[in-house]
């Protein structure tokens, strides 16, 4: 979808390169204090808007603003702010929409720190959180079914698609429309798509997040979150920011904003690497399935295609039974996957599976692991699992 006339690979070109400084690149700009002309100026200050203009370091400086106007523009928003992480971003979107006696509903796949918070901390306010399971959302009778979850006091519905580790699909428009109905916020962690392959905004989503760790960075050397907002909700959002102390660096901005440049073409890279590599899995004796909504057989494919523009490179893959020694033996012997946490970098990663389901029926009877496609040659990260499994065999068979 355009944005502002441009498509999204001119727009990340040419957005939030700050004009007054006759470079390419918006500097990394280091300050805690900021100086100001007069007793007027710094008076002045106190009324200005401290996330566009230079205030104090805490808000950002122009490294930091250059980025959020570039995520502004990408996201189709009215503002987005930055956040120390991913996981920020998700606990700040939350914190700027409950209070004391209000209900969450948060899909059952939803990222597993993000339980956390909810069932730990949100709890100490009074606030409760009820997990629905994310494939109502694409049922006929989906509407129903949303609006019988739907308290007087709830007050958000957190969706993540697809979900974290076991990739299930929600419809978000339908999500939304009951949501909205009730006048309840529709909060989205868009990581794993990012405002590159699915307009969560334009989908009827209020408040979107990401681990700008990820595919924004891409490089795996930054650790950052964004919050995207419609203008309803750029208030509460910035207050926590504000309020709770929350800072970025500059020099993590400049990074950030740097990735953005390439976000296009690195994600339609790990696309097409991911379904070259999903595809081959498919037909391996050792696989039971490949969890990946870009695959024509995976049950969210209908939705991904109708409401997303592309797959980034991650995706799960269930494993026919066996012995933890054989899938050692396979994890251990690849050579150009790494073992590790977090995505969105350029290399290529394999972690197992750990996760908490407590709403939807999580039927996996082998191992689940996590395939993130980096940008290698496709062709050598499937001789390298071609590899592991020739290793898992002789483990299975000792
Ligand atoms: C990694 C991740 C996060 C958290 O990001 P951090 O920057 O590591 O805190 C949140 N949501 C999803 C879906 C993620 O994969």
């Amino acid at each position: 979808m355009k944005k502002n006339g441009l498509n999204k690979d001119t727009l990340l070109t040419h957005t939030g390169r700050g004009a007054d400084w006759r470079l390419v690149n918006t500097p990394v700009a280091r300050a805690s204090t900021v100086l100001h002309a007069s007793l007027a100026d710094y008076e002045a200050s106190w009324h200005a808007d401290r996330f566009a203009g230079l205030s104090y370091g805490l808000h950002g400086t122009q490294t930091a603003f250059a980025l959020q106007d570039a995520l502004s523009e990408l996201e189709g928003c009215h503002r987005a702010i930055l956040v120390p992480s991913g996981l920020a971003a998700i606990t700040v979107a939350l914190l700027a929409c409950v209070k004391s006696g209000d209900h969450v509903l948060v899909a059952d796949c939803a990222y597993g720190p993000a339980r956390k918070f909810c069932d730990e901390y949100l709890t100490r306010f009074g606030v409760t959180t009820t997990y629905f399971d994310p494939a109502l959302s694409m049922r006929a009778d989906a509407d129903a079914q949303l609006a019988a979850l739907m308290q007087p006091n709830t007050r958000v519905v957190f969706c993540e698609a697809p979900g974290s580790l076991t990739f299930e699909m929600q419809d978000i428009p339908a999500i939304a429309v009951v949501a909205h109905r009730h006048d309840v916020a529709v909060l989205m962690d868009n990581t794993w798509a990012t405002p590159y392959f699915f307009d969560a905004l334009a989908h009827g989503v209020d408040i979107s997040i990401q681990a700008a760790t990820k595919y924004f960075g891409g490089h795996s050397d930054i650790i950052m979150g964004s919050i995207a907002t419609t203008e309803r909700w750029w208030r509460p959002v910035r207050d926590i920011v504000a309020d709770y102390g929350f800072a970025v660096s500059p020099d993590d901005c400049y990074l950030a904003l740097r990735g953005l440049r390439t976000l296009g073409v690195r994600l339609k890279a790990h696309q097409a690497g991911a379904m070259l590599v999903a595809r081959w899995l498919q037909q391996r004796p050792e696989v039971a399935r490949v969890l990946y909504p870009a695959l024509g057989s995976d049950p969210g494919h209908a939705i991904w295609r109708r409401d997303f523009t592309g797959a980034s490179g991650l995706f799960g893959v269930e494993l026919k039974a066996i012995s933890r020694t054989a899938l050692a033996a396979f994890v251990d012997s690849l050579k150009l996957f790494g073992i590790g946490a977090s995505w969105g970098g350029y290399e290529s990663l394999i972690v197992p599976a750990r996760f908490t389901r407590t709403a939807s029926a999580s039927a996996f009877s082998g191992p689940l692991i996590r395939l993130h496609i980096g940008l290698e040659d496709p062709q050598d990260l499937i001789a390298d699992l071609e590899r592991g499994f020739v290793e898992m065999g002789k483990a299975e068979a000792r």
